[in-house]
């Protein structure tokens, strides 16, 4: 394989990507034959992107391998309970070499964030994601929309392949799963999706505990912050797009860090007759965080998102547009109007 030198922030990174997936048997060539790694994910990590890093990360450490797990943001205080997740770190300022880059869960080169810059160079680099926005950068790419959670597609690999799996790292493979699907309920949930998580759970996990400690343990801001975004909930087109926003200020006094709001967009979607739901989260960087769930495949949110330059899935899309809070709501709900609109002409 040719070397491969990272660029930083490069939008579509890596100049080899294939229009094929890559084989199993192939990523796990290079995982086994290979001796140090990178394993990073996107800013903002989800239960999925961070429950993929560290499971990766262990995986690699039973294969005897030198590892780096790295994330913008280290390990989130709410996923710390993560079976092993000290292994996460926040990247070094000064740059290291690598045979091998793993991208996890990550729509978009840009959006690994600051731990492109702390890698010098790498021979291969692996994408494996489950965004159909993906565009494929990387040498070894494994995209599979179809995928719930990038932590389903992992499972399979590492089964298939008799890699390292133990209670380790089936439990944050099932943390990832939970957490991408909704507990099982969104509607990329397949049968497949339900034959992994009875794998994993042969694997010894207590599924109990860890549903408890991923949907039952929220600090008590996160609820005073929803009691907030609520008193400030709109709704347009007659009910079918729900939004709130979220000042940069309000998040100040109520002393809410950016972990605290993810999933408080649930509230919005599981409304009767909401059929797009949108949060907005004013950022300090003079952008606003974008979030959208959609109920209804032909109101599709990714498209919607890529218009602001964000991306994401048809049901959960995202993007940071630059512009006043207002500014941006006003123009991102008028692109939702007119999408659920549509659907009924
Ligand atoms: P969330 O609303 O939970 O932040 O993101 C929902 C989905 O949209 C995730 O799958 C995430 O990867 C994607 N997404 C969120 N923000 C952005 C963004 O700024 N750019 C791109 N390309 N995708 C995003
Ligand atoms: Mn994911």
């Amino acid at each position: 394989m040719n070397p491969t030198i990272a660029e930083p922030a490069a939008e579509t990174g890596a100049p080899k990507s294939s229009l094929t997936n890559a084989s199993f048997a192939e990523i796990a060539e290079v995982l086994r034959g290979y001796e140090s790694f990178a394993v990073i994910s996107h800013v903002r990590p989800d239960g999925d992107a961070l429950g993929c890093q560290i499971a990766t990360g262990l995986v690699l450490r039973k294969l005897g391998k030198k590892v780096r797990v790295w994330n913008e943001e280290g390990l989130l205080e709410k996923f710390s309970f993560f079976p092993g997740g000290d292994i996460v770190t926040l990247p070094p300022n000064e740059p290291e070499d690598f045979d091998v880059v793993l991208a996890l869960d990550t729509a978009t080169r840009q959006r690994l964030g600051t731990p492109l810059q702390s890698i010098r160079s790498a021979k291969v680099w692996i994408n494996i994601d489950h965004h159909p926005s993906n565009p494929r950068y990387g040498d070894l790419v494994y995209i599979d929309p179809t995928a719930p959670a990038t932590g389903q597609i992992l499972f399979e690999l590492l089964q298939s392949q008799d890699l390292p799996l133990d209670k380790e790292i089936a439990e944050n493979l099932f943390a990832a799963i939970s957490t991408d699907t909704g507990s099982f309920q969104y509607p990329n949930t397949t049968a497949r999706t339900f034959e992994i998580a009875a794998d994993i759970l042969r694997c010894g996990i207590n599924v109990g505990r860890l549903s408890q400690q991923l949907y039952e343990s929220y600090p008590r801001r996160r609820i005073e912050l929803l009691r907030v975004l609520l008193d400030r909930m709109r709704f347009d087109a007659e009910g079918k797009v729900a939004s709130f926003s979220l000042p940069l200020a309000t998040a100040n006094e109520l002393g809410v860090i950016p972990e605290d709001n993810e999933g408080l967009i649930d509230h919005l979607r599981a409304i009767q007759g909401v059929i797009v739901a949108i949060f907005f989260e004013e950022l300090a960087d003079g952008k606003v965080r974008v979030s959208m769930r959609s109920k209804d495949e032909r109101a599709d949110v990714c498209e919607i998102c890529l218009r602001f330059k964000g991306g994401g899935h048809k049901l959960a899309a995202g993007a940071r547009v630059p512009g006043r809070l207002e500014e941006v709501a006003e123009q991102v709900i008028a692109a939702a109007v007119a999408s659920v609109e549509s659907l009924s002409r």
